[in-house]
């Protein structure tokens, strides 16, 4: 498939939203509306007790407050790593030491392009958070098996939060058993 025309008809400071056809050889072919997006990065930061670091704020789309991984979309020219350092410190006012991707993935890939990496932050050291004017966070450090109950019973209902805790889980079952 190859993209055969590309409309803009939305831009905004956090994305654009354009028409686009793709075509292949036989004539098949795609329409859709899509959100292009710089893409974001996802912090998992873990303490040396294994707590792990959420945030809470009101989302509009989904109409409530949510528990949260910290993260935040890409800066024109940023690496995902670059970013998560700098959202990290923005949103929570915590800097890491050690840095470890933990996965990749595309967000929805249906009709937006932003693609999510989440790392995992170890080694924390406090300091001062910097909220952008519209964000006001709250932020919380709950013991591993809390965000565990709180995925079982539905009271994390944010993706990327869940990729984040069931990749780390996973890595932490596998050295476990090494
Ligand atoms: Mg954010």
């Amino acid at each position: 498939m190859k993209v055969v025309s590309s409309r803009e008809i939305l831009k905004n400071k956090l994305f654009s939203v354009v028409d686009e056809v793709a075509k292949d050889p036989d004539g098949f072919e795609i329409k859709r509306s899509i959100v292009r997006h710089p893409g974001s990065a996802v912090m998992m930061a873990v303490d040396d007790k294994e707590r792990i670091l959420l945030v809470r704020q009101f989302r509009l789309p989904a109409e409530q407050e949510l528990w949260e991984l910290p993260a935040g979309r890409l800066d024109p020219g940023e690496t995902p790593r670059e970013a998560a350092e700098r959202e990290l410190r923005e949103e929570t006012g915590y800097s890491a030491r050690d840095w470890k991707e933990l996965a990749t993935f595309w967000a929805s890939p249906g009709y937006v392009d932003e693609k999510m990496t989440v790392f995992l932050a170890s080694g924390l050291q406090e300091g001062e958070q910097e909220p952008m004017e519209d964000e006001r966070i709250q932020i919380r450090w709950f013991p591993w098996t809390d965000v565990q109950n709180m995925v079982r019973e539905g009271q994390i209902l944010d993706a990327k939060t869940m990729i984040g805790f069931f990749t780390w889980f996973d890595r932490r079952e596998h050295q476990a058993s090494k």
